[in-house]
C-alpha cells in the first residue's frame, strides 16, 4: 500500500435505506439496501452498521485481500442495522480479525447477546458459532472514546431512539467523519449534544428519514429530518452533510429534490446514495 493510500480517508455508502430493504424501481438510484457505511483510513477498514448493504461490501473485502482487520461499529440492533451480519463473507474466514462494537441497548446484556439474540431459531437457522473469523465483541459505555489504531480515534454519544443507539465520530489525520443515526429531535429544539459532537466535521451523515412536515405524524418513532440535519450542519460548521436512512416510501425523485435544497445551502452536500464514495 502506498503512503498516499495510507493517508486517505474515504467513506462509501453500501446501504442507505432505513427500516426495510426496498428493491423498488422508484428507489433504484439511492438504492434499496439497508444501512451500511464503509470507512477506509490509515490502512484500516471500519464499517458503520451491518444492514443488507454489508453483503456486497464483504464480497469486495474478500476479493481485494487488503484489510484483514475489521472494526464493525453498530449504532444499535434494529434489524435494518444488523440483518447483514450473517451474510458478511469475512465472518466465515479464519484470515480475518473482526471487532464488533455496540453501545448498551435495552433488552441486551452485551454485544455478543445482540448478535446471538437474532441469530437463533426460529428467526435464523444457525447461531454465531458458525463464524470462523477471529471475532470479538465489545461494549461501549456512554460517552466512551477508544482508539482503533494510534492514529484513528473514535468518540461516541448516545442518541434518542427507542431502545437506545450510539453515534460515532471517527478522527484520522486531522479529518473527521460524524455518523449520527438513528435519532429523534423535538420540533424547534436543538439537540445540543449532537451539535457539539459534529462541530467542524469534514463529513456528517445524519438520520434524515423524515421531512419537517412529516415529523409530527412519526412522533416517538425515533427519527429526524433532513432539514434538522442541515440546520445543525450549518450551525456546527460542518464541511459536507449527507442526508441518510431514507424511508422505504422515499422515491428517487423526492431525494433529488431534497438534494437540490441541501446543496443550495451547503455546496458539496446532498443525499446519501448506494455506491456513493466521498474522499475527506
Ligand atoms: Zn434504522
Ligand atoms: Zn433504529
Amino acid at each position: 500500500m502506498t503512503q498516499s493510500t495510507q493517508n486517505e480517508f474515504r467513506v462509501k455508502f453500501w446501504g442507505t435505506r432505513g427500516s426495510l430493504a426496498t428493491p423498488d424501481k422508484q428507489c433504484g438510484k439511492a438504492g434499496g439496501n439497508t444501512i451500511c457505511v464503509e470507512v477506509e483510513c490509515g490502512g484500516h477498514a471500519i464499517i458503520c452498521d451491518a444492514g443488507t448493504g454489508i453483503r456486497r461490501l464483504g464480497d469486495k473485502i474478500l476479493s481485494e485481500k487488503k484489510h484483514y482487520s475489521i472494526n464493525l461499529l453498530l449504532s444499535h440492533a434494529h434489524y435494518d442495522h444488523v440483518e447483514g451480519i450473517p451474510f458478511f463473507g469475512p465472518m466465515f474466514s479464519r484470515d480475518y480479525t473482526i471487532e464488533i462494537w455496540c453501545g448498551k441497548l435495552d433488552g441486551s446484556a452485551n454485544t455478543f447477546d445482540i448478535v446471538s439474540g437474532f441469530m437463533r431459531r426460529p428467526y435464523f437457522p444457525v447461531g454465531p458459532e458458525v463464524f470462523t473469523a477471529n471475532s470479538s465483541f465489545h461494549e461501549i459505555v456512554e460517552l466512551q472514546s477508544f482508539d482503533i489504531s494510534p492514529e484513528i480515534h473514535v468518540k461516541t454519544i448516545p442518541l434518542i431512539h427507542p431502545g437506545g443507539a450510539t453515534a460515532y465520530r471517527i478522527e484520522f489525520n486531522d479529518k473527521s467523519f460524524a455518523y449520527v443515526t438513528d435519532t429523534e429531535h423535538l420540533p424547534g429544539e436543538t439537540n445540543q449534544q449532537i451539535e457539539d459532537f459534529i462541530q467542524g466535521a469534514d463529513l456528517f451523515v445524519y438520520d434524515a428519514s423524515l421531512t419537517d412536515d412529516e415529523l409530527p405524524q412519526f412522533e416517538t418513532f425515533g427519527h429526524s429530518t433532513w432539514q434538522e440535519g442541515l440546520r445543525m450542519a450549518k450551525r456546527a460548521n460542518v464541511k459536507r452533510y449527507f442526508a441518510f436512512h431514507h424511508m422505504p416510501f422515499r422515491s428517487d425523485d423526492e431525494l433529488d429534490q431534497i438534494e437540490l435544497e441541501i446543496s443550495k445551502e451547503l455546496p458539496g452536500s446532498g443525499v446519501a446514495r448506494e455506491n456513493g464514495s466521498i474522499l475527506l
